[in-house]
């Protein structure tokens, strides 16, 4: 059967049966579909895919692998080029990255690339043989994409690399923040076990900044790389927010996720809302939203904007609405009202889009007159993150930009020298593969000074 998105539909749990647990929704390809999703790339010689892939995966090279049934052969091209090609192949936004440049997508579907990499990823055990060390040492500061990245082009090179995590579990967003329903975290395991067998040492619960202090890793390494990306939440500063029941998106995923507050054997305590409110509309809110669904609430997801507008990967979107999230577009949260100092609602105002700026963007405007109030007993904060200060705060001399931000140059190497940073420390928040690619470019440039690569 054709989907709305794809030639050849992946395996999708019912959305009845999956709101009933943490399970994964989306099952990917089965062979079959694979093979006739793979025999559609026509292996462009410009491949306008590879472009658009920011860490540049050999696209028409492993599809074709996958078409002849060689899926080891499939997986050792991705992973020249991608240490993470389970994660990517789940929550990449391909729609705007590799797909979108597929030329098949001109004429109908795009090549579902993200899938076929997921399949290569989950079917096969290709991995980097180990290099003997050249003697080089480097520190990894936060074990996101953006650090692990970065440790995994450093191994492979035979450095040594030592990974420092301020939680007790490695893989940043991919632990804390996105659901197992989306992304399983047995498979982020497997990624940082795969960098383990690579010779890549991990130190959980070492807060650099804290429990180490930066200046003694760059008197120790020989480089030094910060990818502590961007953990701090934003609020909207409207009467009301000290509330209970009011939440950053990163704290209740953190507790759901990391310290797994969906299951009832753990410790962790949660609010366990009958009505919730998500402000915001990116993956993170998505995320919210059906994180709150499974715990058992009524869902409303808040947004300034229209359809067209929200950032989040269509795949969520379309996802949390089956499921039985409600949308209310172009409304905002002006105040949260409380009773007993407990969240009892929120007034919203309908928006409208304005005139579009030089950018071409429509920014939107409060329609006067137009309050009402949706009544709910928890309010989350989706709207965006920036950089944790800590580290940063803790790191004499390291210059910064607007919101905290690491400034780097091209090569991702900082004004400290041997000190390189990446990810959303870099960037405030972006995306997996954005990190990734950061992560990569400056352990090239690490590679290139130590002469390792040309
Ligand atoms: P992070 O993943 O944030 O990792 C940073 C790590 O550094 C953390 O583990 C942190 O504990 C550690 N750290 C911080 N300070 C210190 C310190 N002082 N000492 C030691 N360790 C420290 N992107 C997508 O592409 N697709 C998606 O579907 C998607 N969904 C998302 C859903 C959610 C809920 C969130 C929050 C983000 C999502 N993103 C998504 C964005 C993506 O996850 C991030 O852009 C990416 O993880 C950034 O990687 P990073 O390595 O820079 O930082
Ligand atoms: Fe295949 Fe599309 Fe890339 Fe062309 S652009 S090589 S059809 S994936």
């Amino acid at each position: 059967m054709k989907d709305e998105f794809f030639a050849n539909a992946p395996r999708v749990r019912d959305a009845a049966e999956r709101i009933k647990d943490f399970k994964e929704v989306c099952l990917g390809f089965d062979a079959e579909s694979a093979r006739a999703e793979a025999t559609r790339c026509l292996g462009c010689k410009n491949a306008p895919c590879v472009a658009g892939c920011p860490v540049g995966v050999k696209i028409p090279a492993f599809i074709s692998l996958i078409k002849s049934g060689d899926i080891q052969g499939a997986k050792r091209t991705i992973l020249m080029d991608n240490s993470l090609p389970a994660v990517c192949g789940r929550v990449c936004p391909q729609e705007t990255q590799c797909e979108s440049a597929c030329v098949r997508g001109k004429a109908s579907r795009p090549v579902s690339i993200g899938l076929l990499e997921r399949l290569a990823a989950d079917n096969a055990d290709a991995r980097p043989a180990p290099a003997p060390s050249n003697g080089k040492r480097a520190a990894v500061i936060g074990s996101g994409p953006a650090g692990l990245s970065f440790a995994g082009e450093l191994a492979a090179n035979g450095v040594e690399v030592t990974v420092f995590e301020a939680f007790h579990k490695f893989g940043g967003v991919l632990v804390y923040g996105i659901p197992e329903f989306r992304l399983p975290k047995s498979l982020v395991a497997k990624e940082t076990e795969a960098l383990s067998r690579l010779g890549v040492r991990f130190v959980k619960d070492a807060v650099i900044g804290k429990s180490i202090m930066p200046a003694q890793l760059v008197k120790e390494y020989d480089a030094v790389f910060i990818g502590t990306g961007a953990g701090l939440p934003m609020f909207m500063g409207i009467p009301g927010e000290n509330l209970n029941g009011v939440f950053s998106a990163n704290e209740y995923l953190t507790r759901v996720n990391l310290m797994r507050a969906y299951d009832t054997n753990a410790d962790t305590p949660v609010f366990r809302a009958k009505k919730a409110v998500i402000v915001g509309a990116g993956n993170v809110a998505m995320d919210s939203a059906r994180t709150a669904l499974r715990m058992g609430a009524d869902v409303t997801v808040v947004y300034r904007r229209g359809r067209e507008e929200m950032p989040a990967r269509r795949e969520e979107i379309k996802h949390a609405e089956e499921e039985g999230v409600r949308f209310e577009l172009l409304t905002n949260p002006v105040a949260v009202n409380g009773e007993n100092g407990f969240v009892k609602s929120v007034t919203v105002i309908s928006m409208r889009l304005g005139e579009p700026d030089a950018s071409g963007r429509r920014s939107p405007v409060p329609v006067e007159g137009s309050e009402r109030e949706i009544e709910c007993d928890m309010l989350i904060m989706a709207l965006g993150t920036s950089p944790n200060p800590l580290l940063v705060s803790a790191f004499e001399g390291l210059a910064t930009g607007r919101k905290g931000v690491i400034t780097v140059d091209e090569n991702g190497m900082t004004n400290v020298e041997n000190v390189y940073a990446g990810g959303d420390a870099v960037t405030g928040s972006s995306t997996v593969i954005s990190a990734m690619g950061q992560g990569k470019r400056a352990a090239r440039a690490f590679l290139k000074k130590i002469k390792l690569v040309p």
